[in-house]
């Protein structure tokens, strides 16, 4: 069976065309400054072990232009499709055929995700339109969250503002950390419900969960995407006064305050870059912010990593993943220094390699086991749209 697995963005289309049967990719594309006056469109075809690739800088007038040339590029089969929908609130606890209920729903989120909900949407409605009869299965980042006991997912706020508002602590990146903590489980020969884990997904966005036996008992973004570790622009946690102090005082708007920590904080903020390969770059020329942010970013790190230490009690590994956690060794190291307390002993050298492939990073008198296992959401997607089909076709 072939998946097409759709992310749609507010300017951007990405996609992959996965063969679950034979499990290969066959097709992958993205769709960049959709709307702008010039766009660009990156398409893959894979077949027989080659990659024919199609660069071209070309304006893409809105996501209806993009999902047909997307169409157009496919050459193979398409059976049904999975969207990644950010935002699921408490109506999802898992991936879900999609009909005019669950877009009612998708589409009564949109408040909790304003950034997020509306282009998945118009996703969802562009792929009935051009793949008439296909089945199509919304997974959302909000899943693998949904079984938090609420002493986890509640903010101490008053309680009618939950009931009321449906304020709560949803946390994102869910198909990732499943994927992860999966993956990781298998590949330390074990069920995901004979392991204790905790995930970090460190990307440009970054979150951390607690997954006992296979299932989040906390994790390190909110209500929305903004809390949590720092991370590439947003800031992640932070006093709740500073917003009213900084309105008070600045005479920012609601809205521009909202820009600087979603866009001009966290990395960025301290030293003025938020890839970490620049970063790293700047603070070995003596950059001291650069060194800063590091050091600031491996601290909130190891907090979390301290903190849901004692959440799960019992831990058995740590698993690294996305672009920071698969690639930075630095942060890893910084991260994980010093703690041999939590049984945590890291394998500098095994640290260093670099390699597209999971492994483990720590030492051998490490308790913990320490892996580094590449992410991949679209297969995630892919692999939940099956089973959602064969549960209910
Ligand atoms: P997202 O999907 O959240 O946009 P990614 O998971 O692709 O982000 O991660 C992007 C970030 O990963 C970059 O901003 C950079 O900080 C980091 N990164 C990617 N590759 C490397 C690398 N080789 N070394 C260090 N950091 C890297």
């Amino acid at each position: 069976m072939n998946i097409l697995v759709i992310n749609t963005g507010s300017s951007s289309l990405k996609y992959q065309l996965l063969d679950m049967d034979e499990h290969v990719l066959l097709a992958s594309g993205v769709m960049e400054r959709i709307g702008e006056t010039q766009g660009v469109l990156t398409h893959k075809n894979f077949s027989k072990g080659k990659e024919h690739k199609t660069k071209k800088e070309l304006p893409i007038q809105n996501h209806q232009e993009a999902m047909h040339l997307m169409a157009g590029l496919i050459t193979k089969k398409i059976d049904a499709v999975g969207h990644r929908v950010v935002q699921g609130g408490e109506a999802f606890q898992s991936a879900t055929l999609i009909n005019e209920d669950v877009k009612n729903a998708v589409q009564k989120n949109n408040p909790l995700a304003p950034l997020h909900n509306p282009p998945n949407l118009i996703g969802i409605q562009l792929a009935e339109d051009l793949f008439p009869g296909k089945p199509q299965v919304a997974v959302f980042d909000t899943n693998f969250h949904q079984t938090m006991p609420e002493k986890a997912y509640l903010y101490a706020l008053p309680y009618e503002y939950y009931t009321s508002y449906k304020i709560r602590r949803y946390g994102f990146h869910g198909t990732s950390h499943k994927y992860v903590a999966n993956k990781t489980a298998q590949l330390m020969g074990k069920k995901p419900e004979e392991v204790n884990l905790i995930t970090l997904h460190l990307g440009n966005g970054c979150s951390i969960c607690a997954v006992k036996k296979g299932e989040c008992q906390d994790t390190s973004m909110g209500m929305t995407p903004l809390a949590g570790v720092m991370m590439g622009t947003r800031s992640g946690d932070l006093d709740p006064a500073i917003f009213g102090y900084l309105m008070n005082n600045t005479g920012m708007t609601q809205l521009e305050i909202d820009e600087v920590l979603n866009k001009k904080s966290g990395l960025k903020g301290i030293c003025g870059l938020n890839d970490l390969r620049d970063i790293h770059e700047k603070s070995a020329q003596g950059d001291k912010l650069a060194k800063l942010a590091v050091e600031m970013f491996a601290y909130q790190i190891k907090k979390y990593i301290g903190a849901y230490a004692a959440v799960l009690g019992h831990v058995d590994g740590l698993v690294f993943t996305a672009g920071v956690g698969e690639n930075d060794e630095i942060v890893r190291a910084k991260a994980l220094t010093d703690m041999s307390v939590f049984g945590i002993e890291l394998d500098l050298d095994k640290n260093d390699i670099r390699s597209p492939e999971p492994r483990t990073i720590h030492g051998a008198n490490s308790r913990l086991q320490v892996w580094v296992v590449p992410t991949n959401e679209e297969l995630q997607i892919a692999t939940e749209t099956c089973q959602v089909l064969k549960k209910t076709i």
